[in-house]
């Protein structure tokens, strides 16, 4: 451990007190060598500590970045994170459930960005978990805004994993730059297409079937605009998605279904985050908003406009402040749209 460099001191429990905090103070440490400590992990759950999927995270940025770390395992509520320097090339972590393997991307991506190179990661787990990026946000939403960035970066899923069982693979590949451009996302432009979909895996296919005719009934889509599909996975799993394709970005609304609930709850469900969305202008959903803010952050310019902000985008906020010398600046435009500008020096 070296004593004589800065060491953030974040306390966990801060905002929104959860796994968000950790996975951003990781991503930042990697990317800008700063050594942090973080006190009261994720004090607001109903388990506080490092739970497996954080832990996976946790020794992923540290493999990655050839980090000194201290208070890694479970149930922990310390945690001292001391990276050496991102190396790029070929990785494998397997999460050994089905945790999300988008948390642990979200996780290592920005050091994958920002350091020249070649990269390529492959990791089993879960490839559409509910309250995680599901794959398809990250190919359809997230990763088309960091290649207009000028990011060179994909995600290829290999096999879908739900949980329980997980079983899933994605490959993230990537050729680190050292600069991105600033983003200016205010507008969705154009309307293109939108389809909406059904996948269930292991479980009868009926259901899917009756989500996406739910979904045609209410939002009035036409059947070439949906298709049902029988994926292949280790254990049983439903997904329901509706992909709206603008000119300026993809927006992708996800449900999944659960024992005991009726597949045209799951789909209702989806249907009305469609409708938020449509009832605004703003470009950027909820979920994108708080995960643009680290790109964002890091190229130290840039606005974009969006749903008013959740908890999490306000606490992603300040742990990135913690990190990069940005000041981050909220318009409320009128009830249902908020322009974030950010300004500052790129920390990376
Ligand atoms: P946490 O709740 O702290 O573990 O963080 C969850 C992360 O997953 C946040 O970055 C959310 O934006 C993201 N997320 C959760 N649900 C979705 C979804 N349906 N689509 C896209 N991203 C999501």
């Amino acid at each position: 451990m070296h004593s004589d460099r800065e060491i953030v001191t974040i306390d966990g429990s801060a905002g929104e007190g959860g796994g968000q905090v950790l996975r951003t103070a990781l991503a930042l440490s990697m990317v800008t060598g700063k050594a942090f400590r973080i006190e009261n992990i994720r004090a607001r759950r109903a388990k506080p500590g490092l739970a497996r999927q954080h832990l996976v995270a946790v020794e992923a940025a540290a493999t990655v970045s050839r980090a000194f770390v201290h208070g890694a395992s479970l149930g922990s509520t310390q945690l001292y994170f001391e990276p050496v320097t991102a190396v790029p090339g070929n990785y494998f972590f397997d999460i050994g459930s089905a945790g999300s393997t988008s948390l642990v991307i979200q996780t290592l991506l920005p050091a994958v960005l920002f350091t020249p190179g070649s990269w390529q990661i492959e990791l089993v787990g879960g490839t559409h978990n509910p309250l995680a990026p599901p794959v398809d946000f990250l190919q359809k939403t997230f990763l088309p805004l960091l290649r207009c960035m000028g990011a060179r970066v994909e995600i290829e899923l290999i096999r879908p994993g739900f949980y329980p069982a997980g079983g899933g693979r994605v490959i993230l590949r990537a050729e680190g730059i050292s600069r991105l451009q600033p983003l200016q996302l205010c507008r969705r432009g154009n309307f293109r297409r939108r389809v909406a979909w059904a996948a269930v895996a292991n479980l009868p296919l009926h259901i899917a079937r009756r989500e996406v005719d739910t979904l045609r009934r209410l939002l009035d889509l036409a059947p070439s605009e949906t298709a049902v599909y029988n994926w292949e996975a280790y254990g049983p799993g439903n997904v329901v998605v509706v992909e709206l394709e603008y000119e300026n970005i993809t927006e992708v609304f996800t449900g999944f279904g659960e024992r005991g609930k009726p597949a045209e709850r799951v789909a209702e469900e989806v249907a009305d985050q469609v409708t938020r969305y449509l009832a605004t202008e703003a470009p950027v959903g909820e979920y994108l908003a708080d995960q643009l803010l680290i790109p964002l952050g890091l190229v130290g310019e840039g606005k974009f406009c969006t749903v008013p902000l959740s908890s999490h985008a306000q606490t992603n906020m300040e742990i990135i402040r913690y990190f990069l010398d940005v000041d981050w600046e909220v318009v409320r435009l009128d009830d249902r749209r908020h322009e974030v500008r950010v300004q500052g020096r790129a920390g990376a």
